[in-house]
C-alpha cells in the first residue's frame, strides 16, 4: 500500500503530521512516500504541480493531501497558483467524484448556528461531481451578443452540459455509498428550467433500476438549499453536479459550525482517490501549532475505507475520534471560548484513544 503525502502549505505541514503518526499506529505497513506541492513546491521547483510529486500521486495507491495556498502568492500568473495544483490533480488522476460527510458530533452540537434540536445527529453525505459541469463545458468565453435585448454587446457565456456517462458513474457511487450507509440518495437537479438537469434526472432514475434496495428521491435545488437548513437530518447521501454540489456542500460544512472537522475524497473509477481536509491552508493561524487536526486525520480514515480496503481501521479512527471528543478535548476552533488544545495534542489524545 503506497501513500503520497502532500502536506503543502500553510497548516497543511502540521495538520498532515497528525494523520501521519494516527496511521503509523495503526500497525500496518503502509508506504509513505513525501512530496512537495503547492506555494512550497513553487518555492523549491518553480511549479506548483512539478512533475515528480504528479507520477509519485499517480503511481500511489492513494493521496493524502494537507492544504495549498498563502496570500504571498496571489501575484503570480493563474497557471502558476498553488492552488492550481489540486485542479492538475484532480485531472489527471480522473478524480470525478468528491465525498464530503458533514457529521454533527454530538458534544459539539452548541457549535452549529442552528438550534440543536435541528442539527442533533446529522450525518450526511455530499456526492458531487467534480469533472463536469458549467465548470469545465465549452464552448465559454467573451463575444458580441448574437442576438436578444443587447444584441451587439460585449457578452461572456459559459456552457452547462454532461454526457451519460458522466452522470451514470456519479449515480452509481452516490448508490454504492448509500448502500452502505442508510440507503437513501437525494438526487439534487435544475429539471424544471434546465434540459443539462432533466437529462441528469432520466440518467439516474434509470441507474436506480439496479439499485432497488435504495430509495431515490429528486428535489430542485432552490428546494435542497432551503432544506439543508430547515430539515437536515432527512438527508442521507445527496448527489448533484459539479456547481450544485460546489454550493451545497459549503452549506451543509457550515451547519456542524467547524471547517475544521470535515474530511473529503475525491475518487477516480479504480477507487484511487485523493483525500483532503475541505478546509484550506488557513495562512492566519500557520505555525502556531493551534490548527485543529481532526479534519485530516478523518480524511485518512476515508483514505482507509475507501481506496485501502480497511475498513476496521477506518472505524478506529473515527471511534477515536469520538472518543477525544468526549472526554472534552478542543482545540481553539471548537472550544467556543473554552479551553483548547494544541494540533500536537489533539494528534497525542487521538493515537492514545486508538486504543
Ligand atoms: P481557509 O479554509 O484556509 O480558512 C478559513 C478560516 O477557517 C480561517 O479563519 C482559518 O484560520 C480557519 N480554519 C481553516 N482550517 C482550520 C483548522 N484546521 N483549524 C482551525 N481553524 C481553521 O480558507 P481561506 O482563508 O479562504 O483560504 C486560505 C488559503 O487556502 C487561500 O490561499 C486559499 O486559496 C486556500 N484554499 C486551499 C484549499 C485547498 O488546499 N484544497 C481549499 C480552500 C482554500
Amino acid at each position: 500500500m503506497k501513500i503520497a503525502v502532500l502536506p503543502g502549505d500553510g497548516i497543511g505541514p502540521e495538520i498532515i503530521a497528525e494523520a501521519v503518526r494516527v496511521l503509523r499506529a495503526l500497525d500496518e505497513h503502509f508506504e509513505l512516500e513525501f512530496a512537495e506541492v503547492g506555494g512550497a513546491a513553487y518555492d523549491r521547483h518553480g511549479h506548483p504541480l512539478p512533475e515528480a510529486t504528479l507520477k509519485l500521486a499517480r503511481e500511489a495507491d492513494a493521496v493524502l493531501f494537507g492544504a495549498v495556498g498563502d496570500w504571498k502568492y496571489d501575484q503570480l500568473a493563474r497557471a502558476l497558483r498553488p492552488e492550481q495544483a489540486i485542479l492538475g490533480l484532480r485531472k489527471s488522476l480522473g478524480l470525478f467524484a468528491n465525498l464530503r460527510p458533514a457529521i454533527l458530533y454530538p458534544e459539539l452540537a452548541a457549535a452549529s448556528t442552528l438550534k440543536p434540536e435541528v442539527v442533533a445527529g446529522l450525518d450526511i453525505l455530499i456526492v458531487r461531481e467534480l469533472t463536469g459541469d458549467i465548470y469545465f463545458g465549452t464552448p465559454r468565453g467573451r463575444r458580441a451578443a448574437p442576438d436578444g435585448a443587447f444584441a451587439g454587446q460585449p457578452e461572456a457565456f459559459d456552457t452547462m452540459r454532461y454526457a451519460r456517462g458522466e452522470i451514470e458513474r456519479i449515480a452509481r457511487v452516490a448508490f454504492e455509498a448509500a448502500r452502505r450507509r442508510n440507503r437513501k440518495v437525494t438526487s439534487v437537479d435544475k429539471a424544471n428550467v434546465l434540459e443539462t438537469f432533466q437529462f441528469w434526472k432520466d440518467v439516474v432514475t434509470e441507474v436506480h433500476a439496479g439499485y432497488a434496495d435504495v430509495r431515490l428521491e429528486h428535489m430542485y435545488v432552490d428546494n435542497a438549499a432551503m432544506q439543508l437548513v430547515r430539515l437536515p437530518t432527512s438527508f442521507d447521501v445527496i448527489v448533484t453536479g459539479n456547481m450544485f454540489g460546489d454550493i451545497l456542500s459549503d452549506e451543509a460544512a457550515m451547519l456542524t459550525g467547524s471547517i475544521g472537522m470535515l474530511p473529503s475524497a475525491s475518487l477516480n473509477e479504480r477507487g484511487q482517490g485523493l483525500y483532503e481536509p475541505s478546509h484550506g491552508s488557513a495562512p492566519d493561524i500557520a505555525g502556531k501549532g493551534v490548527a485543529n487536526p481532526l479534519a485530516t486525520i478523518l480524511s485518512a480514515a476515508m483514505m482507509l475505507r475507501y481506496s485501502l480496503d480497511r475498513a476496521p481501521q477506518a472505524d478506529r479512527i473515527e471511534a477515536a475520534v469520538r472518543k477525544v471528543l468526549a472526554q472534552g478535548l478542543r482545540t481553539a476552533d471548537i472550544a467556543a471560548g473554552g479551553t483548547a488544545v494544541g494540533t500536537k495534542q489533539m494528534g497525542d489524545a487521538v493515537v492514545a484513544a486508538l486504543g
